[in-house]
């Protein structure tokens, strides 16, 4: 939050961008406005672009076909997913041809194959003598998973082999609501065995260093972009990259003062990528982004914003909140100031540009 405002586009500081989709690229099936021909224009500017994603069910190619049917730029090797980082953990300490059990979709399959393990299905795997014999358990989150295949799980587990999960989200959001997500089913586990896997998806910093080495650049000339404050910014923070938050998804200014994150920047969309960024700077006891300026009172904000892009006034007013949490203000009194904020972004006529 502390960036110098410049008139180079903010994407000139970087060469690579690991970027989330859901609610970056896309919303359920449909591109968010804008973003697929923002993605075009980044990548010909010469940067690299992947895309990082926790859904360990999907294959690579399945992914990257839904992004260019949406008109983004996407070839399956510019998908990184939680089973390719869980894959490739295991991979570093197991021979190669190592029988893995795979508690998962065919994404987690797929990963285990082409790491050079060999994936051993849930549903086929008999223990006793003249089994497989499983070196390690990588779990993911798997539709067709049954009762039976989380009793093999524990079975091996119980012997203290090797387990890593792809992600550890606990929900799933489908149209009606939250499911239980891969989390969710780690933790059934965990109840059973006593102990926890190695988790390598967002926020764990696994997938970005595979994303790195993906994009064949150093971290300090890669931005990371995300909706989500507790996945996609906690992990850019752990990986040492810089960070774009996106408004164009689930997460809320109330739900950014409620964390302990502060992303590099404040973006409406990934179109903001391709302009210069208007930094917010200390004003006299407030905070001022472009023609906004932002105080904090006790427990709300005073905004004066005359003709300001309502992005500004979220800058403005996310700095003069992130100052004051920085400083032990009253969560409550921040939570409520932010309110603020979230109702100007869902009052704003349109979230893309
Ligand atoms: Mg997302």
């Amino acid at each position: 939050m502390d960036t110098e405002t410049s008139t180079q586009p903010l994407i000139a500081g970087y060469d690579g961008v690991v970027c989330d989709l859901d609610g970056v690229v896309y919303r359920g099936p449909d591109a968010v406005p804008g973003a697929p021909k923002a993605l075009q224009d980044i990548v010909a500017r010469g940067v690299r672009v992947v895309y990082a994603t926790n859904n360990a069910s999907r294959v690579p190619t399945e992914v990257a076909t839904q992004i260019a049917d949406l008109g983004a730029p996407a070839t399956a090797s510019d998908v990184v997913s939680s089973a390719q980082a869980g894959a490739a953990r295991l991979a570093a300490d197991l021979p190669p041809g190592a029988a893995v059990l795979a508690l998962g979709g065919e994404g987690v399959v797929e990963a285990l194959r082409d790491a050079g393990l060999v994936p051993v299905a849930a549903a086929r795997h008999q223990p006793g003598p003249g089994a497989d014999e499983v070196a390690a358990v990588l779990q993911g989150f798997g539709k067709e998973l049954r009762v039976r295949d989380f009793e093999r799980a524990a079975r091996l587990l119980s012997s203290g082999l090797p387990w890593v999960a792809t992600n550890d989200d606990a929900t799933l959001p489908l149209p009606w609501g939250q499911s239980p997500g891969n989390g969710a089913y780690i933790e059934l586990l965990v109840a059973v065995v006593g102990r926890r896997p190695d988790v390598v998806g967002k926020p764990h910093p696994p997938l970005y260093r595979l994303a790195l080495d993906r994009l064949g650049t150093v971290a300090a000339r890669t931005l990371a972009v995300g909706d989500r404050i507790g996945t996609d910014i906690v992990g850019a923070e752990a990986t040492g990259l810089d960070s774009a938050w996106v408004l164009t998804g689930v997460d809320r200014p109330s739900d950014l003062v409620a964390s302990e994150s502060s992303p590099t920047y404040v973006v409406v969309s990934l179109a903001d990528l391709l302009t210069p960024y208007a930094a917010p700077v200390a004003d006299a006891g407030g905070w001022r982004c472009g023609a906004a300026r932002v105080e904090l009172d006790a427990d709300h904000l005073v905004v004066e914003h005359g003709s300001a892009d309502p992005v500004e006034v979220v800058r403005a007013g996310l700095a003069a909140l992130l100052a004051s949490r920085d400083e032990g203000a009253p969560s409550e009194h921040l939570r409520r100031a932010a309110a603020t904020l979230d109702r100007l972004f869902d009052d704003s006529p349109t979230p893309t540009r």
